[in-house]
């Protein structure tokens, strides 16, 4: 799934929404449909953890309102966008002084960072490109977390508009300097950064904010940031959120593929849905993994992330159809585990994490 940040694109000419009526409000989102689609009951509430979770990283503290997002088909979302690129379906973008997203998916976190983000400078401005994009990256987990093939000196040269294949360096770098500097200061970077207009303006962004030059960042990114090919470098709120409960000795048990209507279903009635659901091994484990119902209707894969750093990186995708998983080893710690449901049809099932 591909995604785009626009920023002060489109105020001057002000954005031509079709008809839409509100789905959802909540302390930091109000969501908005069509009137076609059916938002999943988790969607919403799953939008205001990841806010929270955000203000609470960054030290940025909480929204005083809530971030319009409005739910189009592809073709309307592109359309409001005006970006004319395939594939790109999602944007932020301030319409006077309120930040909108516009998208054809749900949660759409990576969007709604940009939003966060504009909501917290006095005066809506870009942000420097590169910088910008990895944090909406790190923090917004809609897309998938490939691994950079980008160098760090080309990515560092994009200021306005990055293209789309720079993201995953862009990250990766970001994520360096979550854990280098803390949260809080890599979002001050990204803050700071409307000022600079060259990657030689940077130079005292990074003085200000960091206590150090670019050269020397780039120096340190590259002698400690060598491992954290993919998805390591995202954070979530799940990672903090409590574990499921072991229900008996050895065996998890998760009902999966759960209707729209349900709370733990995220997404939208039409499109890919999904939900998460927050592991905890308290010890190095085998484990076992199958469905304890019929899988042929399902469809549906699922992708183990562990919670942590780089460092800790591990990250296992496996298609349910397959059959049962066995001997799958597993470091103690938290994970996330992800159901995805490629037809958006998704039928209630039952997981089992057997540990061997
Ligand atoms: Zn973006």
């Amino acid at each position: 799934m591909l995604l785009w940040f626009v920023l002060g694109c489109t105020p001057d000419r002000g954005i031509q929404l079709p008809p839409t009526e509100e789905a959802y409000e909540g302390r930091r989102v109000r969501l908005h449909t069509n009137g076609n689609r059916e938002i999943c009951e988790g969607t919403g509430p799953s939008m205001e953890q990841m806010l929270s979770f955000l203000g609470r990283e960054t030290e940025l503290g909480d929204l005083d309102q809530p971030i319009d997002v409005y739910l189009l088909s592809e073709e309307q979302a592109r359309e409001t966008c005006g970006l004319g690129i395939d594939d790109v379906y999602a944007c932020a973008f301030v319409e006077e002084t309120n930040p909108v997203v516009v998208t054809s998916y749900l949660p759409t976190e990576h969007e709604l960072v940009h939003a966060y983000l504009s909501l917290k400078q006095d005066v809506p401005r870009t942000r420097y490109a590169f910088l910008e994009e990895g944090l909406a990256s790190v923090y917004g987990r809609d897309g998938s977390a490939a691994a950079p093939t980008t160098s760090l000196a080309e990515g560092l040269s994009f200021d306005r508009s990055l293209p789309l294949d720079q993201y995953p360096r862009a990250a990766h770098f970001m994520n360096f300097i979550i854990d280098e500097f803390g949260p809080a200061a890599a979002a001050r970077v990204v803050l700071a950064s409307s000022e600079a207009r060259d990657v030689d303006a940077l130079d005292s962004t990074f003085t200000e904010t960091l206590g150090i030059s670019t050269e020397a960042l780039v120096e340190l990114y590259e002698q400690e940031s060598v491992s954290c090919t993919s998805a390591g470098w995202q954070r979530g709120y799940d990672c903090e959120s409590p574990a499921e409960e072991w229900h008996f000795s050895g065996t998890l048990q998760l009902d999966i593929g759960s209707q729209c209507s349900s709370p733990t279903a995220l997404g939208s009635s039409d499109g890919p849905s999904f939900e998460r659901f927050t592991l905890d091994f308290p010890a190095a484990t085998t484990v076992s993994i199958r469905m304890a119902t019929p899988v042929e209707e399902h469809h549906a894969t699922i992708r183990l992330t562990k919670c942590g750093t780089c460092d800790d990186e591990f990250s296992f995708v496996y298609d349910l159809s397959k059959g049962p998983l066995f001997g799958l080893q597993l470091d103690p710690g938290k994970y996330v585990l992800r159901t995805l449901y490629s037809s958006g049809q998704s039928e209630p099932g039952v997981l089992l994490f057997r540990q061997q």
